[in-house]
């Protein structure tokens, strides 16, 4: 099977499961545990930042943080289709009570001064704007880069106006590898930065969230109360650790995959999509006449697994468990499909 579901479907290697087999333990929630302590350190300093918080999982770093910067009745705002607001259950009315309010992006990129158009001024009737969050690379939006200038200009508005800037950063390594600018300058505009281990990266499990000391002890307390305090963590922060330090260069790899599948979708007939909106290991093209659900069954059955994201549209995730020949035998599959 070739796998193109997501960069999430990747499994260890063997040299990480070896990493992860010999990794010292301790109690966590003590603090206790040298492996994550490490993880925690190095990816303070990559970020840099002042602290790192390991959890298990992207949902709970980017909602622990809308927590942290929030109380109920705020106000967060977010891209419409941001992975925040559109695929994490809810959350963000359930665990912190506030309102989105959503900004229409171009494949989920907007501007300073779309931010500037929809806020408020400070009177009783209005909620009160606390947060803005950006994501980089964009999910929804094909994987797309969030230019730094524009960032920087969002968080002048964001310091003018007294609001906190968040970054679901889960896939903020794509968007590294393709642009060569550092992690630490991507995340210097903002005050917490949300990154994830277990995409891209094939590290089983787990996200950090980044900021200053006095955040990060808040994000601990609220982690704990969303019942994100894990124990022996070591194994598998050893395997986002391993990630780290092996995988992010290798991740051009990927992208280079997804331009090549891109332009050979171009070439077939019925299929929409543009190989220029490729920027880094997402996507996402369109099936004029036939239903997306329906080419996702018959490439399933040719041994292509992708998702339908939409009633047209569809989206291939490159990844560490997919190599360049099965990348080249694709577009031959889709057209086969297509024609049955
Ligand atoms: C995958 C993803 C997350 C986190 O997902 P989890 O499955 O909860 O780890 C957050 N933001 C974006 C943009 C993502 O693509």
């Amino acid at each position: 099977m070739i796998d193109l579901r997501s960069d999430t479907i990747t499994k260890p290697t063997p040299a990480m499961r070896e990493a992860m087999a010999k990794a010292e333990v301790g109690d966590d929630v003590f603090g206790d545990d040298p492996t994550v302590n490490a993880l925690e350190a190095y990816v303070a300093e990559l970020l840099g930042k002042e602290e790192a918080v390991y959890m298990p999982s992207g949902t709970m770093t980017n909602q622990v943080a809308l927590r942290v910067h929030t109380e109920p009745g705020d106000e967060v705002i977010l891209e419409s289709e941001a992975h925040i607001y559109y695929y994490e259950g809810g959350a963000p009315a359930a665990l912190s009570g506030v309102m989105c309010r959503l900004i229409k992006g171009n494949e989920g990129i907007f501007s300073a001064t779309d931010v500037e158009r929809v806020l408020r001024p400070d009177n009783y009737h209005f909620p009160k704007t606390k947060l803005v969050c950006l994501e980089n690379t964009h999910n929804r939006g094909g994987g797309r880069i969030f230019p730094l200038s524009e960032i920087e200009a969002i968080a002048r508005i964001c310091q003018e106006r007294n609001l906190k800037l968040h970054l679901d950063g889960a896939r903020l390594w794509n968007a590294c590898a393709a642009t060569s600018i550092s992690e630490a300058d991507y995340a210097k505009p903002f005050d917490t930065v949300s990154i994830c281990f277990s995409k891209g990266l094939g590290a089983p499990v787990g996200s950090a969230l980044v900021g200053s000391q006095e955040l990060m002890k808040r994000a601990r307390r609220f982690c704990k109360m969303f019942g994100g305090g894990m124990r022996q963590a070591g194994i598998i922060a050893a395997g986002a650790l391993y990630a780290l330090k092996h995988h992010r260069e290798r991740l051009l790899e990927d992208h280079l995959n997804a331009k090549i599948l891109a332009k050979g979708l171009q070439q077939i007939d019925g299929i929409a999509i543009d190989p220029e909106d490729v920027q880094t290991n997402i996507v996402i093209f369109q099936t004029k006449a036939i239903p997306a659900q329906t080419l996702a069954q018959k490439l399933q059955e040719k041994g292509v697994a992708l998702l339908a994201i939409g009633s047209h549209s569809l989206r291939a995730v490159t990844n560490l468990m997919v190599t360049q020949e099965q990348i080249q035998a694709v577009p031959e599959l889709v057209e086969a499909a297509m024609r049955s």
